[in-house]
C-alpha cells in the first residue's frame, strides 16, 4: 500500500485550513502539507459568507476599541489575551489578503471601504460587495496553488484520528469516490472542519456542516469548550434558513413588526434613527445590535402576537428599500438575488421576510491561542475551534478574521511540534485502516434488523435540539433533550444502511456525519443543561440573570462512555472588568 505521510496534515479546505497551509507552505518550503477536504475546497462554507471580516483601519478606531467590542459581545467570557491576538494581527490579514488578489471593496476616493456591523460600535468590518466569502476562499485557494509542498485530497472524508503513544500521529479517511479506507500519517494534525449548525433543523450552514472535527477531537479525549452557546443569526429567508447579511442592517435597513413598528426601540438598543436621511451624522442603528439580543427580541414580538405567519412560519419584515435600487445593486447584489430567488420578493419594491435561523457555533474544541489541544500533536482553528474570542456571543464579522488569524498561528505551532517527533510507522497506518475498516464494517454495514434510519434519527435530533436547546431554555426543556439524545444514540447503534456499495456512498457519508451530529448535540445540551445562568446567546428562564460568581468559566464537555462530564476552566481577564452589556448608548 502507498504511504501517505506530511509533517502537518489539515482537515478542511475552508478558510481556516487554507490559511493554515499557506502559512507553512511560505515560511517553510521543505515542510510537506496535506489537506483532506470532504468536498471541493471552493465549496466550503467560508464561501457563503456575506457581509465582511473586522479589523481596524480608520484613524478614529483603536486596537482597544475592537478588542472592547468584542469582550462585552461576548458577555464577557471571551479569553481577553486571545481577543487581543485576534484585533492586533487583523489588520495584517485583511492586508495581506489584498496583495494576494482579495478585491476589498473601495470608497470613492480608492481606500479601503469599511461598513457598519452588528455589536460592532464603529465601522471597520471590510468587505467585497456582499460576498466576502466567496472572494476571500478564492484568493485563498489560488494562492495555494502556487505551492508544491501542499498535498490535496479532494473528497476524502476523515472517520478517525490516528493516537499512538499519547500523541496524535494522522488520520484514516474515507476516498469518497472509490469507498477506499485510507491513513495519512502526519507529525502534526490541524483540524479546521468548520462549525456544527445542521444539528438543529432550521439554520443558514450548509449541509456540509456537521461538526465532524468536534467530534474526532471529543472522541480522542479532548473537551468541547462552551457549548451551549449556539448563536441564532435574526435574519434568515423562512423555509430555506438561507442568511440575509446583517449588511443589509448595515447599510441601512430596519425591522418591522406586523404593526409596522420599529419594534427594536422596545428593547433597550437604542433610539430608531432615521435611516432614510442620507446626511444623518450617526449611521449606526439600533438594527445594529448583537445578535444574541435581536434574535431574542423576535421570539419576544412572536410572543405579543406582534409578527406575521406564513406557511415556513413567522416572520417580521426587514426593510431596504428607502436604500434605493442603486446602493442595493451595489452594495447588496446577493441580498437581491436570494430575495427573488428565494421568496419570490424583489427588495428593491418590498420588504424582505426575514425569522431567526441557527447560524454559528460560539464552542468546539478547547484549544490555547496557538490552536494546541490538550492532546499533543493536534491543533484546531476556524469555527470547530474554540480558542475563545467570541465567548458568549459572537460579533458578525469576527469569524472570517478568527479564521484567518488563528489559522495562520495553529500553522505555526503545528509546525514547531513536527520539528519534535518521528514521522508515522507504516505499520501504525496499516493497523489504523484494518481497524477502522473492521468497525464500520461491523457497525454501519452490518446486517442488524435494526430499522433505523439516517434521516429518522437526524430529525429527531434536530427537533430535539430546537425545542429543548433553542432560544431561550430551562431546566426541563434540557433535561428532556438529554434524555433523548441518549435514547437517540442507541437507535443510532440499529442504523441500515440501504446502500452498501462503496462507490461515491452519499448515505455511508450522511450516516458518519449523524454520528458527529450526535456527539455534538450531546455536548450542547449538558453544557446548557450544567450552566445554571443566562449569558449571550445561552437564555434560561429559570435563571434569567447572568452569574458572575458561579459562571464566568469556561464549560468543558468530556466524553465518556454515558453522559459527558462537564467539567470548568478560568476565563483570562487581561484589561477589562467584567461589566454591562450596553447598546442603547451606542
Ligand atoms: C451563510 C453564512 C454567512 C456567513 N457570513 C459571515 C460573515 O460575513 N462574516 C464572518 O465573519 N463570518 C461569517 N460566517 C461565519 C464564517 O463564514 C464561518 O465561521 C467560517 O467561514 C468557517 O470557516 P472554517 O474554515 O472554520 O470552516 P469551513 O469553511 O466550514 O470549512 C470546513 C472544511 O472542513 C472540511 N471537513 C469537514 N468535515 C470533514 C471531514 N470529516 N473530513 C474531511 N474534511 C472535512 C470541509 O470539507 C471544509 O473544507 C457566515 C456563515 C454562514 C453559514
Amino acid at each position: 500500500m502507498e504511504t501517505l505521510q506530511h509533517d502537518v496534515l489539515i482537515v478542511g479546505g475552508g478558510g481556516a485550513g487554507l490559511r493554515a497551509a499557506i502559512q507553512v507552505a511560505r515560511g517553510h518550503p521543505q515542510a510537506s502539507v496535506g489537506i483532506v477536504s470532504k468536498v471541493y475546497p471552493m465549496r466550503s462554507h467560508t464561501v457563503s459568507a456575506e457581509g465582511g471580516a473586522a479589523a481596524v483601519i480608520s484613524e478614529e478606531d483603536s486596537l482597544d476599541a475592537h478588542a472592547y467590542d468584542t469582550i462585552s459581545g461576548s458577555d464577557w467570557l471571551a479569553d481577553q489575551d486571545a481577543v487581543e491576538v485576534l484585533v492586533e494581527e487583523a489588520p495584517r490579514e485583511m492586508i495581506q489578503l489584498e496583495h494576494w488578489g482579495c478585491p476589498w471593496s473601495r470608497k470613492p476616493d480608492g481606500r479601503v471601504a469599511v461598513r457598519p456591523f452588528g455589536g460592532m460600535k464603529l465601522e471597520r468590518t471590510w468587505f467585497a460587495a456582499d460576498k466576502t466569502g466567496f472572494h476571500l476562499l478564492h484568493t485563498l485557494f489560488q494562492t495555494s496553488l502556487q505551492y508544491r509542498s501542499i498535498i490535496r485530497y479532494d473528497e476524502w472524508f476523515v472517520t478517525s484520528l490516528i493516537v499512538e503513544e499519547g500523541r496524535c500521529q494522522g488520520a484514516t479517511a474515507i476516498e469518497i469516490r472509490t469507498g477506499e479506507m485510507r491513513a495519512i500519517g502526519a507529525r502534526a494534525v490541524i483540524l479546521c472542519t468548520g462549525g456544527g449548525g445542521r444539528v438543529y433543523p432550521f439554520t443558514t450552514n450548509g449541509n456540509i456542516k456537521t461538526g465532524d472535527g468536534m467530534a474526532l477531537a471529543y472522541r480522542s479525549g479532548v473537551a468541547l469548550k462552551d457549548m451551549e452557546f449556539v448563536q441564532y443569526h435574526p435574519t434568515g429567508l423562512p423555509g430555506t434558513g438561507i442568511l440575509i447579511t446583517e449588511a443589509a442592517r448595515g447599510e441601512g435597513g430596519i425591522l418591522v413588526n406586523n404593526e409596522g413598528r420599529r419594534y427594536l426601540q422596545d428593547y433597550d438598543l437604542g433610539e430608531p434613527l432615521d435611516v432614510r436621511d442620507p446626511n444623518h451624522p450617526q449611521k449606526r442603528t439600533m438594527e445594529l445590535g448583537p445578535r444574541d439580543r435581536l434574535s431574542q427580541a423576535f421570539i419576544h414580538e412572536r410572543e405579543a402576537g406582534r409578527t406575521f405567519s406564513g406557511p415556513d412560519g413567522d416572520y417580521v419584515h426587514l426593510d431596504i428599500r428607502h436604500l434605493g435600487r442603486e446602493t442595493i445593486d451595489k452594495k447588496l447584489p446577493m441580498v437581491r438575488e436570494l430575495a427573488v430567488r428565494y421568496v419570490g420578493i424583489d427588495p428593491v419594491a418590498e420588504p424582505i421576510p426575514v425569522r431567526t435561523v441557527v447560524h454559528y457555533m460560539m464552542g468546539g474544541i478547547d484549544t490555547d491561542i496557538f490552536g494546541r489541544t490538550t492532546l499533543p500533536g493536534l491543533f484546531a482553528a476556524g469555527e470547530c475551534a474554540c480558542v475563545s474570542v467570541n465567548g458568549a456571543n459572537r460579533l458578525g464579522s469576527n469569524s472570517l478574521t478568527e479564521i484567518l488569524v488563528f489559522g495562520a498561528r495553529a500553522a505555526e505551532a503545528a509546525l514547531s511540534h513536527a520539528g519534535q517527533v518521528g514521522p508515522t510507522e507504516q505499520s501504525l497506518l496499516a493497523e489504523s485502516v484494518a481497524a477502522e475498516r473492521t468497525r464500520l464494517d461491523e457497525t454501519l454495514f452490518r446486517s442488524n434488523g435494526g430499522g433505523e434510519t439516517v434521516a429518522g434519527i437526524r430529525t429527531d435530533l434536530q427537533t430535539t435540539l430546537e425545542e429543548g436547546a433553542g432560544i431561550f431554555r430551562d431546566e426541563r426543556t434540557l433535561e428532556r433533550a438529554c434524555a433523548t439524545i441518549t435514547d437517540l444514540k442507541k437507535r443510532y447503534e440499529k442504523l441500515v444502511l440501504v446502500d452498501t456499495s462503496r462507490i461515491f456512498n452519499t448515505e455511508l457519508i450522511a450516516a458518519l456525519e449523524l454520528g458527529a451530529l450526535l456527539d455534538v448535540g450531546e455536548a450542547i445540551a449538558h453544557s446548557a443543561l450544567a450552566r445554571a445562568e443566562s449569558r449571550g446567546s445561552h437564555q434560561r428562564f429559570d435563571h434569567p440573570e447572568r452569574d458572575d460568581v458561579g459562571f464566568l468559566k469556561h464549560s468543558l464537555a468530556y466524553r465518556t462512555e454515558g453522559a459527558p462530564r462537564i467539567d470548568y476552566k478560568e476565563v483570562t481577564i487581561t484589561r477589562w472588568p467584567p461589566g454591562e452589556r450596553v447598546y442603547g448608548t451606542a
